[in-house]
């Protein structure tokens, strides 16, 4: 019997793409893209329209657990049953915690394709009941820029994509749209078609530099020092925009002492670039609005990238560029839902004192005999440390241990797995949270179209730009997104779409979500009106405690290449300041 099913795609990728799957016999025969996501309009990459049902269904799906018979690495297992694997785990992992303590346990899990289930929920509760070794994910990748833009912004989202069609220039920086953000690609060509100009700032001449009005293909690391420069350019053409900076804006003289040691000279001659581009790009952004910005997922994985993404997101809070639509900075839409993390996660469960190590430098405590408790079991889901970590050798090496235990659990056989004494086969990902999130969007569609909308969804059908909702048991003036503050007025209609798809959620609800998510401590988190900018010498979380990045890529990869395991592991917090 031949079906067609909704669904979302669940892979680790900001655009969503809503899918139709054709399932026969409960085989999935074929995937394609279906117009309920309006953004992803039906259109979605090749690799999941092509290899999605060979990856559910083809040789390389694992179907039984499995025990490894051959060498570490070397990729030999035998088929056993699941209670034989259950045994297994429970008496290899009781007696390495009876030998060194719950903390001699390392969950080493990533993100693999998202989905609020299958990325840190209840698994993180067994091993916080556990008193497992805790592991801080977030110097891997997204979690910098995540802390790059709550610094920042706070728990808000930034504007819709679709925004950006109303935009006079459009900033692409590290953002490989064609192949990482294909979605994005029509609104930067109607806006291009409507006369906005494009940039692309890129190390490499990425496919969309071919449309660009500008390419400023800096040096790798050194995006903090553009930024810096673009943001002294501005205040030297009398482009910053002072009353919004006093409205809306902390830490601006600490910014700005820091920005004007950078001019575009001196910053062209760091970033490897002429003068002239860094002039233009200042003078677009000075003159050009409105301007968006979207910076793509990339610039953390580099050396000072954390703080190049911050100094980029400080920019439109500096010239004012924001409020109207097209102006702003596009970001992620994981703030305009609610989540509750915290409730299956129950961080509350970890015994005190519990160390916690950052991930990045796994291998190298893998390998390092003065590490108390030493790591002897590990369970590794949702990653593939050997691919994706820094220092591949390393990682082999450490996984390579005969005295670790290693619990691999996986879709297919990855290269990690393959140093795994037991693999476990699991099931795919439900796009169902996702499903979920499209299905609210679309009943809001729906109820618009045929009339039925109440009045917030009328006035959207009706007008280009949507009123923002106001929470209508709070007095208006008690409500900052009716007047007085247009940075956050401006976000929380984004949030809840503007003139489309709009989700049933008050913006009183987006706020309460996101006081549920992992908390931006200190002094950090800005006020909510207020974008804090202080210092962008903060966020590179992967260097060791106490050291500040004076964004020189040598200097910094110098610092790190020096600095001994025992420093990286006290290293592992957050820096902050500012
Ligand atoms: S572009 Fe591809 S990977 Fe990204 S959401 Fe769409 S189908 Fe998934």
């Amino acid at each position: 019997m031949i079906a067609e099913r909704p669904s979302v795609c669940p892979l680790d990728c900001p655009d969503t793409c809503s899918l139709t799957v054709t399932v026969e016999d409960d085989r999935v025969v074929k995937v394609r893209g279906s117009r309920a996501n309006p953004l992803t309009a039906g259109v979605l990459c090749t690799k999941v329209q092509t290899l999605y049902p060979d990856f559910v269904h083809g040789p390389g799906r694992l179907t039984t657990p499995l025990r490894r018979v051959g060498l570490k690495g070397e990729g030999r297992f035998e088929r056993i049953t699941w209670e034989e694997a259950l045994d297994l785990i429970h008496t290899r992992v009781t007696a390495a915690v009876a030998a060194h303590g719950p903390q001699t346990v390392l969950p080493l899990n990533y993100a693999g394709p998202h989905g609020m289930l299958a990325y840190a929920s209840m698994d993180l509760r067994f091993f916080h009941r556990l008193g497992a070794t805790l592991l801080d994910r977030k110097p891997l990748c997204g979690g910098i820029r995540t802390e790059a833009w709550t610094g920042t912004y706070g728990t808000v989202p930034g504007i819709r994509p679709e925004q950006a069609a109303h935009s006079k220039l459009i900033i692409v920086w590290g953002n490989n749209v064609t192949w990482s953000n294909l979605h994005f690609m029509p609104i930067v060509n109607q806006a291009k078609r409507s006369g906005a100009k494009i940039v692309v700032i890129d190390p490499k001449r990425i496919k969309i530099s071919e449309q660009a009005d500008l390419h400023i293909a800096l040096r790798p690391g050194t995006d903090v020092v553009l930024a810096w420069a673009v943001a002294a350019e501005l205040e030297r053409r009398g482009a910053l925009d002072h009353g919004f900076i006093e409205r809306h804006v902390q830490g601006f003289d600490e910014f700005m002492a820091r920005a004007r040691h950078y001019p575009p000279a001196e910053a062209a001659r760091i970033c490897g670039v002429p003068e002239s581009q860094i002039q233009t790009l200042a003078e677009w952004y000075a003159t050009l609005t409105p301007a968006a910005i979207s910076v793509g997922n990339g610039l953390e994985r580099n050396q000072n990238g954390g703080s190049g993404i911050r100094a980029i997101f400080a920019l439109p809070a500096l010239a004012g560029r924001w409020g109207v639509p097209g102006a702003g900075c596009i970001n992620g839409a994981g703030f305009a839902f609610p989540k509750t993390p915290q409730r299956l996660q129950r961080p509350d469960l970890v015994p005190p004192g519990t160390r916690t190590l950052n991930i990045v430098d796994v291998g190298g405590h893998l390998l390092d005999e003065a590490l108390s408790p030493p790591i002897t079991a590990v369970f590794i889901y949702n990653h593939n440390p050997v691919i994706v970590h820094p220092d591949q050798n390393r990682m082999k090496r450490g996984l390579a241990r005969e005295d670790l235990f290693a619990v691999g659990i996986d879709v297919v056989m990855t290269d990690s797995l393959a140093y795994c004494d037991v693999v476990q086969h699991r099931d795919l990902p439900p796009a169902r949270e996702a499903l979920r999130l499209h299905r609210a969007a679309l009943h809001g569609q729906r109820r618009r179209a045929d009339g039925r909308g109440h009045g917030r969804h009328r006035r959207a059908a009706g007008r280009p730009q949507a009123e923002p909702h106001r929470d209508r048991s709070r007095p208006a003036h008690a409500d900052p997104g009716r007047g007085g503050h247009p940075l956050q007025e401006h976000q929380a209609r984004d949030a809840l779409g503007q003139g489309r798809a709009r989700l049933e959620l008050s913006r009183a609800e987006v706020r309460r979500a996101a006081a549920g998510l992992p908390a931006v401590r200190g002094p950090l988190s800005p006020r909510p009106h207020h974008a804090r900018l202080g210092q962008a010498d903060h966020l590179d979380l992967r260097r060791a405690g106490g050291e500040r990045c004076d964004a020189a890529p040598r200097d910094a990869s110098g610092r790190r290449a020096g600095a001994r395991p025992q420093e990286r592991h006290d290293g592992a917090r957050l820096e902050r300041s500012g």
